[in-house]
């Protein structure tokens, strides 16, 4: 049996199937290509009387803007090939979301279930003192944010650490985001993967006529989902998929096995019920299936790949029977599968766009960061006063009272997390149309994936020859 490609050999295969499609030089697409830095450390932490040593990275995939941007990743199966791959697919990320960042990212070798919250301090910190040494954070060099087995706890951990190393820098507090809000964080960073997954599927399901192409109903609405992973990115597209989409969660795979039931599953009970019992397993209506890998064959018309990579393989991309696979989490099929998957009629949404909402709401929160001001903080009021004198004149032009709870609706000021959601919106809208447009004007283009690449070499090429370098 031939050799499954690994995840950094997929993205490569893909991005040169996307790239023999362009007209860009071949030193151009080979600069665009390559990873520009690659930092692995290695470095000693106590636990209990004895020493560990810990193996991690930082890798910047790209320097054509800066900073670089991209999480970090705590997982016993980290590799530099790993981070080079999660790197390298953040640079395209933020081409095709308008986020001016070259991408990164970081990965820690540890398995967070063996070390508790005061270790992983002491390895987040001291992680975050290697990356200052070498100059590979900053507000302006290299700023990350939460993947994989990390969250806002340890990005509070590297912005105090930095803070500490970097005495007054008056920006310091953009070093990174993904923060707590009380902690110079953003509203709606924690929701704003799995939200922005939601979007990327309303979206791309409200044009009838794709629809009618792809032998689909138009519509998010009523349609069935099986979620892989109840993490971060996980949990917020189900539990949002459902409250504002009206989807219907028939599966959901997490380590201790996997769940189904055609009624549907309740995603924010189901999440408090593994917080208090630490399984999946035995949830209320559900049903449990044979194996683990089982998630992948169940039926249903969305399924949601939302924990690691490389997890729908030439082995079982035949299971499926799902028309559409969303790439919530990064590369979850490999280069073989999507051969299969696209002979079969499936259409994936690709990660390095679905997923995108996280770094969309990271540039905000940057940006916010930088500007030292909280979103609506400024206009809030003033629109809420402005609509509130429209409705008024309008009321006493027609003689008619609005009612007080519509009023209070209608003349509402923006806050914070309005405005987020509002741009997370937009962006992910805006960029599904430009890989759209790729996808159905270019004849060769036979996948989202390869548009989507198209997308993004197209404007990073612009970005170098704006720079005069490759004209
Ligand atoms: P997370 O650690 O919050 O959650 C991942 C979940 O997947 C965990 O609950 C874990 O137990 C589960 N899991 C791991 N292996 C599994 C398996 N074999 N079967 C079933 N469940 C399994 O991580 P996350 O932040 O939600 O990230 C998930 C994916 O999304 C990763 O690929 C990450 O790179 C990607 N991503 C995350 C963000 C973000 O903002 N957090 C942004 C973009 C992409």
């Amino acid at each position: 049996m031939s050799k499954q490609a690994n995840f950094y050999e997929s993205v490569e295969r893909n991005y040169d199937k996307a790239a023999a499609l362009t007209k860009h030089p071949k030193g151009l697409l080979e600069q665009i290509k390559v990873c520009n830095a690659i930092y692995q450390m290695n470095f000693p932490i106590r636990v209990g009387k004895d020493y560990k040593v810990i193996e991690a990275y930082r890798v910047q995939h790209s320097h054509h803007r800066l900073p670089t941007k991209g999480g970090i990743r705590f997982s016993h199966l980290v590799n530099q090939e790993e981070v080079m791959a999660l790197a390298t697919l953040m640079t395209y990320k933020c081409a095709i979301v308008d986020v001016p960042f070259g991408g990164a990212k970081g990965g820690v070798k540890i398995s967070t279930r063996k070390y508790d919250a005061e270790q992983l301090e002491k390895i987040t910190r001291r992680y975050t003192v290697e990356l200052v040494r070498k100059n590979f954070i900053g507000p302006g060099t290299d700023v990350p944010a939460p993947d994989y087995g990390t969250g806002s706890r340890e990005m509070a951990w590297i912005l105090d650490t930095y803070q500490q190393l970097n005495n007054g820098e008056l920006d310091s507090a953009a070093c990174v985001t993904g923060k707590p809000v009380a902690q110079n964080g953003i509203r709606g960073r924690t929701e704003a993967t799995g939200r922005g997954v939601f979007y990327g599927l309303k979206e791309m399901l409200s044009n009838e006529a794709d629809c009618k192409k792809w032998g689909l109903a138009p519509g998010i609405e009523g349609k069935t989902m099986v979620i892989q992973g109840l993490g971060n990115v996980g949990s917020y597209t189900g539990s949002i998929s459902i409250k504002e989409g009206g989807v219907k969660v028939v599966g959901v795979s997490e380590m201790e096995g996997t769940i189904y039931s055609p009624k549907g599953i309740d995603i924010d009970k189901l999440v408090k019920y593994r917080k208090a019992k630490g399984t999946i397993m035995g949830f209320p209506g559900t049903k449990k299936a044979k194996d683990r890998g089982d998630w992948v064959g169940i039926e249903c018309d969305i399924l949601v790949p939302a924990a690691l990579e490389s997890q729908i393989t030439k082995a079982n991309a035949k299971q499926v029977k799902a028309k559409i696979i969303a790439e919530a989490a990064n590369g979850p099929v490999t280069a073989d599968a999507e051969t299969i998957l696209l002979k079969k009629g499936c259409i994936v949404v690709p990660d390095m766009y679905l997923n995108a909402g996280g770094v969309t709401v990271s540039y905000f929160e940057w940006l916010k960061n930088l500007s030292h001001v909280r979103y609506g903080r400024i206009e809030k009021r003033f629109d809420q006063n402005a609509y509130t004198n429209i409705v008024e004149l309008v009321e006493s032009l027609t003689g008619k009272k609005v009612g007080e709870r519509r009023k209070s609706f209608i003349t509402r000021g923006a806050d914070e997390v309005d405005l987020v959601r509002s741009g997370l919106e937009e962006t992910m809208i805006t960029s599904y149309q430009q890989i759209r447009e790729v996808f159905n004007k270019r004849k060769k283009v036979t996948d989202l994936r390869t548009a989507a690449f198209i997308t993004a070499i197209d404007k990073i090429a612009n970005d170098y020859k704006a720079m005069g370098i490759f004209p």
